[in-house]
């Protein structure tokens, strides 16, 4: 079964692209954001300067790379990307800062994957526009501090948490990103459905819409399978029948959970008598990564009221049972 989540974007694949908002009128959602994201910009540009340092933090697929080529396009600059764990070593941050152009973009994804020692080259980088570089080793090396353009650093980032309080503290825009509500992800299958001309009814938009988990990502994955099926058992127009029908194929059931999901909970409710549960002993029952589990899983189970974190582990809800039909386990749990 195809997975409808995936960790993270890793290549831009061509109709992802296509349906990515060019602007911040075409966002969806995430209005305090994009207030705070307007007036920043305005100002900044009014004065001629970078627009301060920008923290985006959230779950993967809503939005923050989007966020941060809108930034680039809204500012008229350039924009580098690059990703936490290809920043290996100090050699790699030097050369990607010492090229960037005045005022432009630096987009850093999964920021909390620096290695520590990258991370501490950007404190000075971030503040003060300066880069320490050694030159050459041993007693000979010697220091020399080189001068950078100005430039705006978006970082994005899964967990926030695990940033060191130093780093953070250098972002003067930090925002989280929630999950997106049915109606924000009815009006993106709406305009992905426009850029992919596939005619769409409002209820099927609304049935997609609701099983996407809350991450416009999924919704436009969502969207392209029901496509398919509409094409191949239908006229090609999107209703809510066509995309029940194709949605129970693609094994993603009323309240949006895939297989994993499902297994998620099977197992803290079966194997695990409801929990607590450790992350790690969890990932071993099904077969995944603690990250993936605790990335792109668990946000959208905690939020539906599926599973709670405890301090000893998780816990499955009687929500839970009852969505897997299964009897919880007798009172008096230990
Ligand atoms: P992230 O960087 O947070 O993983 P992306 O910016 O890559 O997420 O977004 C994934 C896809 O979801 C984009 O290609 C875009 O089509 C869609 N998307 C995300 N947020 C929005 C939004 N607010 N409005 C419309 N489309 C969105």
């Amino acid at each position: 079964v195809e997975r409808i989540q995936t960790p993270r974007a890793r290549v831009d694949d061509e109709p992802e692209a296509r349906l990515r908002p060019q602007a911040l009128d075409e966002f969806v959602g995430q209005d305090a954001l994009k207030a705070q994201l307007e007036m920043a910009i305005r100002a900044a540009s009014g004065r001629g300067e970078p627009l301060d340092h920008v923290l985006l933090a959230g779950p993967p697929g809503l939005g923050k790379t989007s966020l941060a080529r809108i930034i680039a396009r809204e500012l008229d600059v350039r924009i580098t990307e690059t990703a936490g764990p290809a920043l290996e070593d100090k050699k790699d941050i030097a050369s990607f800062l010492t090229s960037l152009e005045p005022g432009q973009i630096f987009f850093v994804d999964e920021i909390h994957r620096l290695p520590r020692a990258v991370e501490e080259t950007f404190y000075p980088a971030m503040e003060d526009g300066q880069l320490p570089v050694t030159l050459g080793v041993g007693p000979g090396a010697k220091v020399v501090t080189l001068d950078l353009p100005a430039f705006t650093l978006i970082g994005a980032t899964t967990r926030a948490g695990l940033l060191t309080a130093p780093l953070r503290d250098r972002f003067g825009i930090q925002h989280r990103l929630d999950l997106y509500n049915a109606d924000e992800l009815a009006a993106i299958v709406v305009r992905s459905a426009g850029v992919l001309k596939v005619p769409v009814h409002m209820d099927g938009a609304r049935a997609i819409a609701e099983r996407s988990r809350g991450t416009p990502r999924v919704a436009n994955r969502l969207l392209k399978r029901v496509r398919d099926y509409a094409q191949v058992e239908g006229d090609g127009s999107v209703d809510a029948a066509t995309a029940y029908a194709a949605l129970d194929m693609l094994e993603v059931d009323h309240e949006g959970l895939d297989r994993l999901d499902r297994e998620i909970l099977h197992a803290i409710c079966v194997r695990f008598s409801g929990g607590p549960v450790g992350l790690s002993t969890l990932a071993v029952a099904v077969h995944e990564e603690q990250d993936t589990i605790e990335d792109v899983y668990e946000p959208y189970l905690l939020q539906r009221g599926f599973i709670q974190r405890t301090p000893r582990g998780r816990v499955a809800t009687p929500h839970a049972f009852a969505h897997l039909g299964i009897e919880p386990p007798a009172s008096g749990q230990s």
